[in-house]
């Protein structure tokens, strides 16, 4: 078996909380205007391994935490056989990166993974949802979907389970919909959740103001843990 992916050993950006290997994966079912790592969609510049070159570099691993991310990780047709790999390992935690859209994969990763962490991205409203990203048809179903799965998760097996919502600050984006966002969000009933309003990387499209202006309102109307790139902010004293 071959792949593309590239592997990253001492990473302190992607892990919600630890050093963590992070491994790129090819592919992904959107093709976000803002999106970074399009390279890395499209399968340029990345490595490619057997799968005996693959397992014997992810073994090097020395924090025990692992993070999957791409691109879209469970659009890979590698995944569940990565995933499965890597829970051999023992590992500490294994954190999933997801655009929501493999609600089906992301229901297997939480059964198969004994501590699994999960960075989720709710881009827009579900209703303008396709404004974005015309390319998707179902999205509403499958983010639904994923959605419940998620809450399963919490309401069943760990309600301390470490979760982040991260909606990036494109020009697309105004405190109307993140309010809608925010409602959806606040039926959420997980300790350990993060809404992290990010700006574009490296460049910005919402001016600080602005962003200051929608956190304090969004504070005070629900009871979310949020953060502007991922950093509790002096925007939480003005509340
Ligand atoms: S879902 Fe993520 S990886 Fe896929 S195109 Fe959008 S930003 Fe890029």
């Amino acid at each position: 078996m071959f792949l593309s992916a590239s592997i990253e050993h001492i990473d302190s950006v992607n892990h919600l909380s630890n050093i963590s290997t992070t491994i790129y994966l090819p592919g992904c079912s959107l093709r976000c205007p803002y999106c970074f790592n399009m390279d890395i969609v499209n399968n340029k510049d990345l490595k490619a391994y057997t799968w005996d070159s693959f397992t014997n570099e992810v073994q090097k691993n020395i924090s025990g935490h692992f993070v999957l991310t791409g691109g879209e990780a469970t659009y890979n047709q590698n995944f569940e056989t990565i995933v499965t790999f890597i829970n051999k390992l023992r590992p500490k935690s294994i954190q999933l990166n997801t655009n929501m859209l493999q609600p089906d994969k992301l229901s297997w990763f939480l059964k198969s993974t004994k501590n699994p962490i999960v960075a989720f991205d709710f881009k827009s409203t579900l209703s303008t949802y396709s404004q974005m990203n015309p390319i998707v048809t179902d999205f509403q179903k499958r983010f639904i979907d994923s959605f419940f799965a998620l809450k399963d998760y919490i309401e069943n097996v760990n309600e301390y389970f470490l979760l982040q919502c991260r909606t990036t600050l494109y020009r697309g984006i105004n405190l109307n919909k993140l309010t809608e966002m925010a409602e959806m969000l606040n039926v959420v009933n997980c300790k350990n959740f993060t809404w992290n309003l990010q700006d574009i990387y490296p460049d910005k499209e919402i001016d600080l103001d602005v962003v200051k202006d929608w956190i304090i309102t969004l504070k005070k109307n629900f009871h979310l843990h949020l953060l502007y790139n991922e950093e509790e902010t002096s925007i939480d004293n003005q509340v």
